[in-house]
């Protein structure tokens, strides 16, 4: 394959050609009225196959506050300078132009379920025969967490940004970087442990530029994780944090995050006060405010949903589906887990509205997702997870299907090529 930057880069402009194929395509519809809130991995993937599966028969309407949906996947390589933010941001108009749905630039602040409509931050309300909710994450509050100062880079943006140029700037050869890993479930279960690695690997870089360890010390990269292990592929980065990193990599298990010195750039856990030159806090996740004060999560952490269509199981809210990371159906929380929710549910949508049943012995027997995640160790090499998630009839839960779970045998640059491949697929499935 081609090298992975140009890849990228030839993504991006097959956006802009396919913006002008939209405008020439799209067009008004009527129908059913579906809104669907955010337009990251599980929103842009919903609209853009009910478009394509229902066509005019839906009148879709994605609202996202944001012209374009930053990519999480791929975002740590941001921190390394490999790639930039803007490589990773997708524009909704062109997807929206192409596949002939309507977006609306606001933050949605009220679902009423009663009335069937949601408001807008920029006063408007718009009325739903069904609502998707594919809003992602918010933060729990910590003590002291002022997210301006102390980036966590854990919804891709300006915190990315943020991080990276505090990493490029402001840690000196030798210097230390702390790092919080959120307590289980969070997005992405292998990225904090790849995050860490690329700290690891910068701080070194950082280092051996200035005259190497010798001169300046052993950087220190200090890993606390609100777990009391390594979440996901164990063997590979145990393996890279004792053997690529050993110097440089401390890990603390068990280490809850309490509070922070914003100013300092400390925290305090339960393992112990640390403060580092660069700071980087990943606060526990949970579904956002606007779910959780509908009571969509029924005052659990995530919206409870039946898997088998991603609507809402909570009395009150038919017609209302919550899909990606705020949903609690137990698989993990990732890109790809979004993308193909989103399918399982655009299909549900399509059927519902059409009196057919979503339910049947057929469908049943195929619900099925998937999820997979490429994680860089160092700059040039990579690992990999999947696995994949099945119904269980009696059980009425997703779990992994036998023998689905795959993962490398630690890390290689063949995995650092292929995740470029992966993730332009991704992309291209998602949001071209
Ligand atoms: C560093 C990192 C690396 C990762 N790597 C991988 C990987 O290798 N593989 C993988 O599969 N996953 C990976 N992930 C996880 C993945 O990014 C998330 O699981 C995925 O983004 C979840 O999709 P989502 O649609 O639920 O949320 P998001 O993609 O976050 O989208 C949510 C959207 O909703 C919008 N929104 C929020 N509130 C409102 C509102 N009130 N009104 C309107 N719009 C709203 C937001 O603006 C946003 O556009 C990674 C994550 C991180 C942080």
């Amino acid at each position: 394959m081609s090298i992975s930057r140009r890849n990228l880069l030839r993504g991006a402009s097959g956006v802009a050609a396919l913006s002008m194929l939209g405008s020439l395509q799209g067009q008004a519809q009527t129908g059913h009225r579906v809104v669907v809130v955010g337009g990251g991995f599980a929103g842009s993937t919903f609209a853009r196959y009910l478009s394509l599966w229902g066509g005019s028969d839906f009148s879709i309407t994605m609202v996202d506050p944001r012209e374009g949906h930053s990519s999480c996947v791929m975002s740590n390589l941001v921190l390394t300078n490999e790639l930039s933010l803007a490589q990773l941001t997708f524009s909704h108009e062109p997807l929206a132009g192409r596949f002939g749905f309507h977006t609306e630039m606001a933050s949605v602040t009220k679902i009423d379920a009663t009335a069937r409509r949601i408001d807008l931050d920029n006063g408007k309300s718009l009325p739903y025969d069904s609502l998707i909710l594919a809003t992602g994450i918010e933060f729990d509050d910590i003590p002291g967490y002022d997210p301006a100062l102390i980036p966590h880079a854990w919804i891709a943006g300006d915190s990315t940004e943020q991080l990276r140029q505090q990493l490029n700037t402001e840690l000196p050869p030798g210097g230390t970087v702390v790092m919080t890993i959120p307590q289980a479930p969070y997005r992405c279960p292998p990225g904090p442990y790849e995050r860490a690695c690329l700290l690891a690997a910068m701080a070194q870089k950082i280092t051996d530029d200035a005259g190497g360890s010798g001169v300046h010390g052993s950087p220190t990269v200090v890993v606390l994780d609100a777990n009391s292990g390594i979440q996901a592929e164990k063997a590979t980065f145990t393996a890279a944090f004792n053997n690529l990193y050993g110097d440089v990599i401390k890990y603390v298990p068990d280490a809850k995050l309490i509070s922070v010195d914003a100013i300092n750039r400390g925290v305090e856990t339960t393992a112990g006060s640390y403060a580092g030159d660069v700071l980087n806090v990943i606060p526990n996740h949970r579904a956002p405010a606007l779910l959780r004060d509908a009571g969509l999560t029924a005052k659990g952490p995530w919206a409870l949903v039946d898997p088998v269509t991603y609507e809402s199981s909570v009395e009150g809210f038919d017609d209302i589906y919550v899909i990606g990371d705020a949903q609690a159906t137990g698989q993990p929380k990732s890109a790809h887990m979004a993308n193909a929710q989103a399918k399982v549910c655009a299909d549900a949508v399509m059927r519902k509205a059409s009196g057919l049943a979503t339910h049947s012995v057929e469908r049943l027997d195929n619900i099925t997702t998937n999820s997979a995640c490429f994680s860089p160790v160092s700059f040039t090499e990579a690992a990999w997870l999947t696995a994949v998630f099945r119904y269980n009839q009696t059980a009425q839960v997703m779990e992994l299907a036998p023998n689905s779970l795959g993962a490398s045998e630690g890390w290689d640059r063949e995995s650092y090529r292929d995740m470029y491949d992966w993730a332009n697929n991704l992309f291209s499935d998602t949001f071209v």
